[in-house]
């Protein structure tokens, strides 16, 4: 039911109806004033017929109407029990006509009686009806708001790029959907739920569409926090409705997006949702332990958090099925580009492959993001094709957001920026675990003056000591090659991003990742991640004073220590730092290949090193 279509509609009928009454008011108002005819004796029309006067003569019940010939008209009554030709009124005389009224006459005597009614009747029902509208439309909070996809805009598994494994996962899905038998007789049971788990925008939206599409059936989807509203007890009878249709429907997929917004751990949230949340999952359960053998539906969800997930939805029988969509490598980003790429005019020799190399950490979303902002921008210079420059601007675009060329900055500013960024540089490139130089800029981009761009030369998954170590120490570069240029009371508020990643990734080493020689190779804390919280604010204490103190002291040595690393190098590189710094002033940007020539000599030193570590 769609109420408020239903409420303009009767909105529309009631007005028309007024104007309609407002018509016949007018109509017998202007018909009486005009034609008003004159009333006389029936002996002076008869007189008038006889001097070759009227026109004609109508005759309507007793009433006899003469229309002259001048124009006017006399009305006169007939006598009961006489005719016309009592009176000398013949047809060799005058046109007569008689209307017949008596049936008009009856229609009249009913409109003027059923019209008033049917008025009164059509406003009361008018105005029960829209308030019966607010009525029901409270009534369908209970209903699910489930979109329903079927057939129309198929996306199919080769509109998803890359994430080979968890199509092939999938595919098992689609196939049972397809051929339920085939499994049955084997004795195989079917799993009844499939999460997809993965960082946002790695496609799982995609992904699930993309197996609706493929097995041919009904989707329902539904993003989990839309069960999830002001009124208790909707939530559940959202679920119930949903399962309901789906079930009408069979076969069919469920495919609830963002599960962990209601599929959070029980008992561990805050705040007045909380309970419907609860009754909420709590009919998901219910609902899904509910299935019959022989229901073809498949509930497929979607998270980005598995770690808060209530551990009863991962129970067999359930969510037993985890299909894990990773962040897509060198070669699937390639792919995706393609994919994203293929409905733009793309210049002939532009290199899918190398922006793929330069966007490493990119989501498949990241990507289509990047395609098109390089669309935007060829669009806005009046090109015919996409080339390799835009979208190589796209990635910083995407990244660091978009260049602030207008902002303007003091000459100081600039010249301290363009230091602290090559100090930045410099530290990371003889640094031997630091990822590599692949840009130094100080044009302005989103909160940042200037930006130091490293790049991983390949795609690590697990991350060393070292590289955190050489990571600390390239963060301090900039503010202490502002203290080296510049003063030490002269440093200024550039460096706050800095420090607080390394702060950040000190406290992760000691605490997280048991890279602290003297707190040995243990975890210390546990985040109980709530809905509403930031989740440092939730951080269970799950050790002493004394370790607390100790944390502490590890944390601020190991930043220290980086500090002291690119104190050390940026005293024994001035000139080189010097030398980039007066480029970037001049140039504003200086890409890996200019930088390297700022040590061509020094490059063989740096292998040296690499090979003694
Ligand atoms: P998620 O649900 O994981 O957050 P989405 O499925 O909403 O991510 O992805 C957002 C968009 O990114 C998709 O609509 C699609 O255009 C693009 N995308 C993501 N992954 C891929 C992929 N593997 N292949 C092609 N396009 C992708
Ligand atoms: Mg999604
Ligand atoms: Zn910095």
């Amino acid at each position: 039911m769609k109420p408020d279509n239903s409420k303009s509609g009767s909105r529309t009928v009631f007005y028309i109806l007024i104007v309609f009454v407002a018509l016949v008011l007018i109509n017998s108002y202007i018909g009486d004033k005009v034609a008003a005819p004159k009333q006389v004796a029936i002996s002076q029309i008869a007189q008038d017929v006889q001097d070759g006067k009227v026109e004609k003569v109508s005759i309507k019940d007793s009433e006899v109407t003469a229309t002259l010939k001048n124009g006017s008209s006399e009305v006169a009554i007939q006598e009961a029990n006489s005719t016309l030709k009592d009176y000398g009124i013949t047809p060799d005389k005058t046109k007569i006509t008689v209307e017949d009224t008596s049936g008009s006459a009856v229609w009249y005597n009913l409109a003027s009686i059923f019209l008033p009614i049917f008025l009164i009747g059509g406003l009361i029902f008018f105005m029960l009806r829209s308030a019966q509208g607010a009525n029901s439309k409270a009534m369908s909070f209970g209903k699910s708001t489930a979109k329903l996809f079927m057939g129309n805009k198929k996306i199919a598994f080769a509109d998803v790029a890359g994430a080979d494994e968890a199509k092939q996962e999938l595919f098992e899905v689609v196939d049972f959907l397809k051929n339920p038998k085939k499994y049955r007789d084997l004795g195989a049971e079917i799993p009844r739920g499939v999460l997809l788990v993965g960082s946002p925008g790695t496609g799982k939206t995609l992904m699930a569409r993309a197996v609706a599409g493929e097995a041919g059936v009904p989707f329902f989807s539904i993003s989990a926090s839309e069960f999830v509203e002001m009124f208790v007890g909707v939530g559940a009878s959202r679920v119930r409705d949903l399962f309901l249709k789906a079930k009408r429907n069979a076969p069919a997929i469920i495919f609830v997006d963002e599960l962990d917004a209601i599929g959070r751990q029980r008992g561990s949230g805050l705040g007045g949702s909380h309970d419907e949340r609860e009754q909420t999952l709590n009919q998901i359960l219910v609902e899904m332990d509910g299935f019959e053998a022989t229901d073809n539906v498949i509930v497929v969800a979607a998270t980005n958090r598995p770690d808060v997930l209530d551990p009863a939805l991962l129970r067999p029988g359930r969510f037993d099925r985890q299909v894990y969509i990773d962040l897509p490598d060198r070669t699937e980003r390639t792919a995706i580009l393609k994919v994203h790429t293929k409905n733009k005019p793309v210049e002939s020799g532009v290199d899918l492959a190398k922006i793929a190399a330069s966007t490493p950490g990119f989501s498949g979303a990241d990507l289509k993001n990047l395609t098109n902002e390089a669309a935007i921008m060829a669009a806005r210079e009046n090109k015919k094709t996409v080339t390799q420059a835009h979208l190589n601007e796209s990635i910083e675009k995407v990244m660091m957001g978009p260049e602030k060329r207008l902002k303007v900055l003091l000459e100081r500013e600039k010249k301290i920026t363009a230091f602290h960024e090559a100090g930045h540089a410099v530290v990371s490139h003889i640094l031997p675990n630091a990822d590599p130089v692949h840009k130094i800029s100080i044009i302005s981009r989103r909160m940042a003056l200037g930006y130091t761009w490293n790049m991983p030369t390949e795609e690590r998954k697990l991350q060393t000591k070292a590289h955190f170590l050489d990571e600390i120490a390239t963060l301090m570069g900039g503010r202490v090659t502002e203290e080296e240029f510049f003063g030490k009371e002269n440093v200024t508020t550039g460096a706050q991003n800095d420090m607080k990643k390394a702060t950040e990734l000190a406290r992760h080493m000691v605490t997280e990742y048991g890279m602290s020689d003297r707190l040995g190779p243990q975890t210390y804390g546990h985040h109980d991640d709530m809905p509403f919280l930031g989740k440092e604010h939730t951080e269970h204490r799950n050790y002493s004073e004394d370790i607390a103190k100790i944390i502490d002291e590890e944390v601020t040595k190991l930043i220290a220590d980086g500090r002291d690393r690119a104190d050390k190098l940026i005293k024994s590189h001035k000139k080189v730092v010097t030398e980039i710094a007066e480029d970037l002033l001049k140039k504003e940007t200086i890409d890996d290949k200019e930088f390297l020539k700022y040590f061509d000599e020094k490059e063989i030193a740096k292998e040296d090193k690499k090979k003694s570590d």
